[in-house]
């Protein structure tokens, strides 16, 4: 092939990959514009009939299906191609290049709002080689799913600084699958100040991955009602105070599933650490809860939590967590604001802890996740550096290793 002269000549193209298709037939079912068909081999999608609803997509249940590769418009894999094929074909030149198509990038509003929040990681990070397989963007602005609230309970004391609500969305019978550590969209009913649409706001997933009452197609989200910028001065944040006011019953706009390296580990044996501060809880009480749910088959490494929030009764979570066996799970707490106590901070805590920090840091099935505020971001760094250096470690050489391992994630706001 030769390259063309510009990428509006290329265009993505959706394959199957032979190799983990079961011959469910699911997907086949599922397009409603007949792009998928297959013969006694192979299942195969017909560049020119795909429409890109993705409707095949969410119920594939090995990821089979979420292949996707940039051809030259003129030369897509014919179906003949496809039906012949033992594996994927490789990625080519073509797969680096930006292929615009409105119903499958990720919106740019999620782009930016990824790249503040990654930031801190000091790269691209992958996700752990035994991650399940991630749905991403299966909905878009532009096809919303609407999910129905089947809970909203506030998490917070009445009457603390702060109002942190439980709310649980249920798709029915749309598919919407997450894992642990991804995040969704909200679109927010009405307009901004200049008549426009309000943009998504991102929110993590609470639950794991089979719901948050299992079985069920629904998931929780942690949300805190905003009151106030970052200066201090008073400011109602919109979704925000639009999903801490919903009620049983309502509908709401969701997009995405989004993100692919923020998720846990599945293979024996692997360990997790997870820093936090207040809503930044959201995707550790997703793995936990993960790990809580099969904790009889003992498939588990260490789990850690360093948990910061500004008092105990506005800590999301904070009975439930209590509850788990102290075996399963090592808690520690910082509160910065209860009254007549030196003020703490998870940084504090994981200098505390430092022997059993600087062993799971050096400990190759061991991954550390983030999430919170992104001023947490500097004190952490600057704990593990300094664990490090009292160890004979060396963070500065510690941290691009974890990164390239897969071991390092971080989402801060
Ligand atoms: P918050 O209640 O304002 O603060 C939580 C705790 O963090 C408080 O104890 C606070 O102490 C402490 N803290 C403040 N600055 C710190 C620092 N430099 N180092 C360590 N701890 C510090 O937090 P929040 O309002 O829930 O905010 C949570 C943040 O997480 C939000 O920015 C939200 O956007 C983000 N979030 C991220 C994700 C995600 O990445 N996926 C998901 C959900 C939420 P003080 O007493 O000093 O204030």
């Amino acid at each position: 092939m030769n390259a063309p002269s510009v990428q509006s000549e290329l265009a993505r193209q959706h394959v199957i990959d032979p190799e983990i298709c079961i011959r469910c037939n699911t997907c086949e079912e599922m397009c409603p514009v007949k792009a998928i068909s297959h013969d006694a081999r192979n299942y195969v999608v017909n560049f020119e009939i795909c429409s890109w609803c993705n409707a095949c997509i969410g119920p594939c249940p090995t990821g089979a299906i979420d292949n996707i590769r940039n051809v030259r418009k003129d030369q897509p894999y014919s179906l003949a191609d496809q039906l012949g094929w033992d594996v994927l074909p490789g990625f080519t030149e073509y797969d680096n290049m930006a292929v615009g198509s409105a119903t499958t990038e990720v919106p740019d509003e999620v782009q930016r709002i990824t790249d503040v929040a990654t930031a801190g990681q000091g790269g691209q990070a992958l996700a752990p080689w035994s991650a399940s397989h991630p749905y991403v963007n299966l909905y878009g602005p532009n096809n919303p799913v609407t999910a129905t609230v089947s809970g909203n309970y506030r998490l917070t004391a009445e009457g603390a600084s702060s109002a942190i609500h439980h709310v649980v969305l249920d798709f029915g019978t749309t598919p919407f699958p997450v894992l642990e550590g991804q995040s969704i969209g909200i679109i927010p009913p009405g307009t901004d100040a200049n008549g426009k649409p309000h943009l998504l706001r991102m929110y993590s997933v609470a639950s794991p991955r089979e719901g948050e009452r299992p079985g069920y197609n629904n998931l929780a989200l942690t949300v805190k009602r905003v009151t106030e910028d970052h200066d201090g001065k008073p400011s109602m944040g919109v979704c925000s105070n639009y999903v801490c006011d919903l009620k049983k019953g309502d509908q709401v706009q969701v997009t995405g599933p989004y993100g692919t390296t923020f998720l846990m580990p599945n293979h024996p044996g692997a360990s997790i650490m997870m820093i936090c501060t207040g809503t930044g809880s959201a995707p550790m009480r997703a793995m936990t809860e993960r790990r809580r749910r099969r904790m009889n088959q003992k498939e588990g490494g260490e789990l850690m939590l360093f948990f910061g929030a500004r008092t105990r009764e506005e800590l999301p979570y904070l009975g439930p967590l209590q509850q788990l066996p102290k075996d399963f799970i090592d808690i520690n707490f910082a509160f910065s604001r209860t009254p007549d106590q030196p003020k703490q901070y998870v940084q504090d805590l994981i200098r505390a802890r430092a022997d059993k920090v600087a062993a799971m840091l050096a400990d190759d099935n061991c991954f550390i996740y983030i999430c919170g505020l992104k001023g947490m971001e500097t004190g952490v760094l600057e704990a593990f550096s300094d664990i490090c250096r009292a160890r004979g470690m060396d963070w500065e050489t510690l941290r691009p290793a974890l990164l390239k391992k897969a071991r390092f994630h971080v989402e801060t706001y």
